[in-house]
Order: structure tokens, then sequence, then C-alpha cells
């Protein structure tokens, strides 16, 4: 069994390792056991600040941004080799701070944060510009694509490595340099990012990960006008005040925020496969996925027989020890999470809905009687506006609605703020290309839900957000394309300048 060694931290800032400016700390606690595992800079204003001088300085003046492509691979690489030789301590830290099971952790988050850094340090090789022929005969153009500068990159806690990865390779791979503001429940394997970049070679000041709150720290960050952009992954209430504050120096935000996924299930589906998929999607990190499956729309003829078999399969859903293999489902993030799950329930039964299973805390031995668990639930007879369909609840809580006709299931699933991810379950090809290109959403699985490769775009539309994450689409939201302009015919005077003054 691997152990962690835990002990207080500090944050890493121009490639020292600091207290925050006040010596303030704060308690990162196991959700599981809500023992407190470690302490941790609490970061204000000047430790933002000394982040963003240094992440400046080392843009500006470093050789960061002008290294060869291929050289900032090959650091970006040993950093790849470096956290899979760490594997499973970063994957048991993560489990201890987040509760997410360690099958989850070591076997997904981690592997495929892996893959993706990879992806992103030869991705950034073939970053191109075109370089235009003479276009009118007297020049010639050359489109340059540029890194911006110093990016902040803002995390959330419910994949935090993950995130970390999707968020803060993409800029460093394009050569800007970065400031990460973990979230404060789950900041600790961005702080052992950090080593690992230490040890893979990054230069002094292109990594820099500061902890603290996000109304202080965080706000200080995005409001400080050396900074260039702005990556959030995290609550579209969040993203809306980012880019409130970050309007104040026209900087440029990258948002990924929540999502409320609908899964319509036909009735041709393989329901076997839907009934797993919706167990799979739905439940995932306790349902603290913005991609989860949380809205059913199950065509009438087989919405209760379907509902009858995801009942039985929940059933079978293990509780209990994260770091034990058999462990499906974790607890949640936080006492503030369960309290929102357990509010939106009690909303969800005093407008009408009925409980087909869930709604309450289990019962768990010792030490996990104390972690912030809940049962995985889920409801039937809930109507299209009321909260626990509307809204985000960020648990282990699904709704099942019936739909008659494909537009109605269409029209169902838009009507939501968010655009994440959806998924369709037909075995019609037709009828599912049909409703696919109708969906608002930025992605839509057919007949699966949940998988991501790094090759391929993650994105919101409406108010999940804008931007993309991984592919090499997220390169357009973290460089800046440059016209070059060359005059090939030396005149003194070029045969436009009469349009300004003297003769033609
Ligand atoms: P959150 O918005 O509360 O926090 C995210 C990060 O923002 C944290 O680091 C937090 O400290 C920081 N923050 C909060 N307020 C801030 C402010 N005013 N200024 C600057 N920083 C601030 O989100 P969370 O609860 O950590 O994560 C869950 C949310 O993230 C859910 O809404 C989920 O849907 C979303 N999410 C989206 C995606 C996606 O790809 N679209 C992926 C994962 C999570």
């Amino acid at each position: 069994m691997v152990e962690v060694t835990l002990k207080p931290y500090d944050m890493f800032v121009d490639g020292e390792w600091v207290s925050a400016e006040s010596k303030a700390t704060f308690d990162v606690i196991n959700p599981a056991t809500t023992e407190v595992i470690a302490k941790v800079p609490k970061g204000g204003t000047e430790d933002a600040e000394k982040a963003v001088d240094a992440a400046r300085e080392a843009f500006d003046k470093g050789r960061w941004p002008r290294m060869a492509p291929g050289e900032r691979a090959g650091i970006i690489l040993k950093l790849a080799d470096l956290i899979e030789q760490n594997i499973d301590r970063l994957a048991l830290l993560e489990t201890l701070q987040q509760g997410k099971p360690i099958k989850l952790s070591r076997d997904s988050d981690f592997p495929f944060a892996i893959d993706n850094t990879r992806f992103f340090a030869g991705a950034a090789r073939c970053l191109e510009g075109k370089a235009s022929t003479e276009y009118n005969g007297v020049a010639t153009s050359i489109i340059r694509r540029e890194p911006i500068g110093l990016v902040v990159t803002i995390t959330p806690w419910n994949y935090p490595f993950m995130m970390l990865a999707w968020k803060a390779i993409p800029p460093l791979a394009a050569g800007n340099t970065v400031v990460i503001k973990p979230a404060s429940v789950t900041p600790l394997t961005t702080l052992e990012f950090a080593k690992l970049t230490e040890e893979a070679g990054f230069p002094k000041g292109v990594v820099n990960v500061v902890t603290g709150p996000g109304a202080t720290l965080g706000e200080s960050l995005v409001t400080n006008s050396k900074v260039d952009v702005v990556g959030l992954t995290g609550d579209t209430l969040t993203g809306r005040r980012i880019m409130e504050l970050a309007s104040g120096s026209v900087k440029r935000v990258q948002l990924e925020l929540g999502g409320k996924a609908p899964f319509i299930v036909f009735d041709d589906a393989n329901l076997e496969a839907a009934a797993e998929g919706a167990v799979v999607g739905g439940y995932v990190n306790s349902g603290q996925d913005c991609t989860a499956a949380t809205r059913l729309y199950v065509q009438e003829g087989v919405h209760e027989k379907f509902t009858q078999m995801l009942v039985e399969r929940v059933k079978k859903i293990k509780l209990g020890d994260p770091q034990s293999r058999d462990t499906d489902l974790g607890p949640l993030v936080s006492e503030a999470q369960r309290h929102k799950v357990e509010d939106m329930v009690a909303s969800g039964m005093s407008e009408g809905a009925k409980l087909l299973t869930g709604g309450k805390r289990p019962t768990l031995l010792t030490p996990f009687n104390k972690g912030f668990y809940y049962e995985p639930t889920l409801f039937i007879d809930a109507k299209q506006d009321m909260r626990i369909v509307q809204q985000e609840i960020f648990g282990p809580v699904l709704t099942a609605l019936p739909f008659k006709t494909s537009d109605e299931a269409i029209e169902k699933s838009n009507d939501i703020l968010y655009g994440l991810a959806s998924s369709v379950w037909t075995t019609d090809i037709f009828k599912a290309m049909k409703v696919a290109g109708q969906l608002k959403f930025g992605c839509v699985w057919i007949n699966d839900h949940l998988p991501l490769v790094s090759e391929m775009p993650h994105g919101g539309y409406k108010q999940s957000g804008f931007g993309k994450d991984m592919s090499t689409y997220t390169f357009d939201d973290y460089t800046d394309i440059k016209h070059v302009y060359v005059d090939l015919t030396n005149d003194a005077r070029k045969s436009w300048h009469y349009t300004v003054y003297g003769p033609q």
C-alpha cells in the first residue's frame, strides 16, 4: 500500500517555496473521515501580486516563450513522466483530499491527465501560422501565432488534477507563463504538481501556484492588470463574476462552467446499455461532474421499466472507504456541498417529485459515519420547471421524466441555461443524428455518456461557458494571431500613397 506523508505545505512562487505573507494557513480535510490532513498557506492580495510579478517577468524576459517548441515539449514530456512515476502517491493524495474512489483517481483521472500532458507537448510543436504568397504583387504576409503572455488558471475541486492538466498544460505548451489557483478544499495535488515542474526543469517563474480563497486571492489575480488571460473551470456564477472583473482591463477569459446534462432514452434503445450508462454517467464522482447525466428523459413506453432497472442497479453501488478498490461511491467533497444536495432534495420533495431510491445519508461504519456521504438518489414525477431539474445539484441525484416524441425530448433537453454535454440512446442512427444536430450542447454522445479524449474539444454552449479544453482548438484561447506585412518593392513611394497625399 502506498503511503502519503502529509506535512505543512508552502506555495510555489518564482521558483521558491513560501508561506503566505500574512503567515495565515487553512486546513485541508479528508471528506471521508473529516480528519484534518494538511495545512496550506492562505494567500491574499500580496501573494497574488508576487506570483503575477514572477510570471510576468518570466514571460517578458525569460527563456520559456522564446524556446524552440521542441525544447519546451521536452520539459513537458519529462513532467508527464514524473507524474507517471508518482501516480500511486498522487492518486492516493487526490482521494484523501477529494474523497473520490481510488479506482477513479488512479485508473482514470491521472492516466488521462498524463495523456493530456503528452498530447499538448506534441501538439504545440505543430502550431503554425500561414505565409501568404505575394497576394498583391508588392507585398507578402506572414501570420504568426504567439503566446499571449501571463495566464491565470483557476481550477475546481471535483477533478483537481485533471482540470489542472486541461487548464494549465495547453497555455504552458504554447509558451505562456502561469499562475495557478486551485480550489481551497483540494489544493494538495496542485502543490505536488508544482514540485514536479521544478524537477522537470521549468525555468523559475514559469509555473506558480498560490493557495487561498477565491473571493480574495482569486479576485486579486483576476483584477491584476498584468494578467493577460484568465482560464476558469468552475461554477457559472463564478464565471459571471470573473467576466465582470476581467472587463476592467479587457482581459480574455476562457470559461468552462456548470452543466446539467440531458440523457435521452428512446424506446428502441438497448435499455441494458442505457441503464448502465445512466448509473455510471449520473453517479460518477458522487455526481460532482459537470457532464454528469442528471436529467434522464425516457420515452413513455419504457419509462417505468427503465427506472426500475436503474433502481436495481443503484442497489449494487458500494459506498464506503474511498481508498478501497471495492468502493464505487465516496463522500461529497465537503459539508457545504452535502448541505447543498440536501437542500435540493428537500426542494424536490416539497415540490411534489417522488423519490424512487436514496434521498438520505447512508449508514456507514466508523470512521466513515462522520464523512460527507450521500446515497445515490433517483426522482420520478418531477416537472420540467422544478429546481431539481433546472439547477446544477452537483451530487448523486438524478431525475427521470417521460417524453412522447423526439421533438418533446429535444425541447425539454434544451430548456436549460446550461449547454455542456448530452447523450442520446437509440438503435436508430438516423434518429440519433437528427437529435444530435438539434441539441444545444458542446458535446453529444450517442449510446454512451462521459468518454473524453485528448484529441477532441470539450467546452460549453450557452451559460456553460466558452472556449475549449483539450484538442488543438484550446490553443485559440491561449495564443494571439499576429499579421506581419512585408513590403517587397523597397520603393519610397508606394503605389497607394497618392490616396493620402500628392498626385497619382
Ligand atoms: P467554484 O466556481 O466555486 O470554484 C472554482 C474555482 O474558482 C476555485 O478555485 C475557487 O476558489 C475560485 N473562485 C471562486 N470565486 C472566485 C472569484 N470571485 N474570483 C476568482 N476565483 C474564484 O466551483 P467548484 O465548486 O470548485 O467546482 C464545481 C463547479 O465547476 C461546477 O459548477 C461544475 O459544473 C464546474 N465544472 C465545470 C467543468 C467544465 O468542464 N465545464 C469541469 C469541472 C467542473
